[in-house]
């Protein structure tokens, strides 16, 4: 795995997406419930540039244990909203780093840290949502890290948006939600 820093916005996607597969944000039902779903989840968000090779992991086990753990981790990070703890925690998810590094394209460089060689795949996404939270905070703030708007959802996220103002942890799914909640209830008033 290697995360460029200035493509921390998406890293701190995959890391929103991560947090709202837990079962909480899903009345019970856990979203990453199984090595194949994992697996899933990976080809799904993972840029490939990022993990070459990445789409052929079978995960084990081990893995999704340890996602689940990596996924508690970067809740309380979120729900906790204060800099140091995120920072601090932020830092220890990036702890497989082996190399910092330029990435060399056609006609620029561009700073990355990449994984140890073999890194489980955890640390991988440890490394790469690290990576994530650490460049919001640095250059967008820890107000950028929120609950859901949505009152019937249990969701939180990192918001990379340009002007900051987002609302929902999944804006087609929470935001339509409370659409149809405000729809409903002028219908009853009228
Ligand atoms: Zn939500």
């Amino acid at each position: 795995m290697q995360v460029p820093f200035d493509e921390y916005a998406q890293a701190a996607g995959v890391a929103t997406e991560l947090v709202n597969t837990a079962p909480r944000v899903w009345n019970g039902t856990d979203k990453l419930s199984d090595v194949v779903a994992l697996e899933t989840f990976v080809t799904t968000h993972v840029p490939a540039a990022w993990a070459p090779g990445l789409e052929r992991t079978v995960a084990t086990e081990d893995d999704l244990s340890a996602t689940h753990g990596l996924r508690d981790v970067l809740r309380e990070l979120i729900d906790s909203g204060d800099t140091r703890q995120i920072v601090h925690r932020a830092t220890v998810l990036t702890r497989s780093v082996g190399a910092l590094t330029l990435a060399v394209e056609d006609d620029r460089t561009r700073w990355q840290a990449a994984t140890v060689p073999e890194a489980p795949l955890a640390d991988q996404l440890g490394l790469l949502t690290g990576v994530g939270v650490l460049g919001v905070t640095h250059a967008l703030g820890v107000e950028r890290f929120r609950p859901c708007a949505s009152p019937d959802c249990a969701g939180v996220f990192i918001d990379t948006s340009r002007n900051g103002a987002r609302r929902y942890c999944m804006p087609g799914l929470c935001g339509n939600r409370v659409n149809v909640a405000n729809h409903r209830a002028r219908q009853r008033a009228q």
